[in-house]
């Protein structure tokens, strides 16, 4: 098992970066008012080796709005509370096949919302964080649980949080169909709103890069040492990420990079490579699907160019 080194690493990243930065394709997401105005120039990668050391090209301080790589943090926290079985038997683990928005997720397996890694399921899982019934504890804990992921604190962007609250009649009917199949364990208008509040987190690729590499190092933060969450559970998470993480184009996705990785609409993508980084690039033009063009040229140029593959040799 060839493990890559720093040096290697910082000159392929660096050689993505300049063969990237000028791609025009894609344009910023315009459902959301506020993501429409982010500087579409703005571009960075960042890598996490599970020593601790990080790598960093381009803006990779830039917070931007974490959107549904927030999923993948909650369904963590999920995970944590509620163990692996559980969370497959009430949520599931399963591709949809489907766009991140899609309403009939839910109704896919039996009244099953299928994975916590669309809209449907994110919202389920942030009806299920403990404590039930309590918003303000229950947000904390999701911070706090992005927080340990990321290695430090996300911060709100208020005007963000605003302007999807406002916009967001797709996810509230989402909501309510949850609550009709019963597979929403908590006030629905409150799980709706914690998941809008999750997704206007502010983040930037290099703590998405770490929390990446939380996952790929089993669970200890590599930056912090921190045990996050249980070994076992890694396993899960990646598996989840690996099914879905770019909802219909996913195949696409694994056929061409080769890593495991989680995008939102607020132009960054979060890749994993068990035992070896995490990964995170952000630019906000996107594609049809609501997934970061060049995050995606990027990741991929990288796994290639190193031969890197989850499933073998690329
Ligand atoms: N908050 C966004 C939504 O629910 C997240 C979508 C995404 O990043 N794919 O529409």
């Amino acid at each position: 098992d060839k493990k890559v080194t720093l040096a290697q690493l910082q000159e392929v990243v660096q050689e993505a970066y300049d063969q990237v930065k000028t791609n025009t394709g894609g344009k910023n997401a315009d459902y959301i008012p506020y993501l429409a105005n982010v500087n579409k120039d703005l571009f960075g990668i960042s890598v996490c080796l599970l020593n601790g050391q990080t790598i960093h090209v381009g803006d990779t301080d830039y917070r931007f709005g974490i959107e549904s790589v927030s999923k993948v943090h909650t369904a963590i926290l999920a995970l944590r509370q509620y163990g692996a079985k559980e969370i497959l038997d009430k949520i599931g683990a399963d591709a949809t096949g489907l766009p991140f928005n899609s309403i009939i997720a839910i109704l896919l397996e039996n009244d099953h919302p299928s994975t916590p890694l669309v809209n449907a399921g994110a919202i389920s899982a942030c009806s299920m964080v403990q404590p039930i019934g309590d918003s303000a504890k229950k947000w904390d804990a999701i911070v706090g649980n992005v927080t340990d992921l990321c290695g430090s604190a996300p911060q709100l962007i208020d005007e963000l949080y605003k302007s999807e609250s406002d916009t967001n009649f797709n996810n509230r009917s989402i909501a309510w169909l949850l609550k009709n199949y019963n597979r929403i364990y908590d006030d629905p208008d409150m799980s709706l709103d914690l998941y809008t509040r999750q997704c206007s987190l502010g983040v930037t690729a290099l703590q998405l890069s770490i929390a990446a590499g939380t996952i790929a190092n089993g669970g200890v933060n590599p930056v912090t040492k921190k045990e996050v969450f249980d070994a076992s559970l890694a396993p899960k998470i990646t598996a989840m990420i690996a099914a879905v993480g770019f909802y219909e184009h996913t195949g696409d996705w694994m056929y061409t990079s080769g890593i495991p990785a989680k995008t939102g609409v607020g132009g960054g993508v979060m890749g994993v490579l068990p035992g070896q980084f995490g990964i995170a690039a952000f630019a906000p033009p996107l594609d049809g699907s609501g997934n970061s063009v060049k995050a995606q040229l990027s990741i991929q140029y990288i796994m290639n160019k190193l031969g890197l593959n989850v499933f073998g040799h690329n």
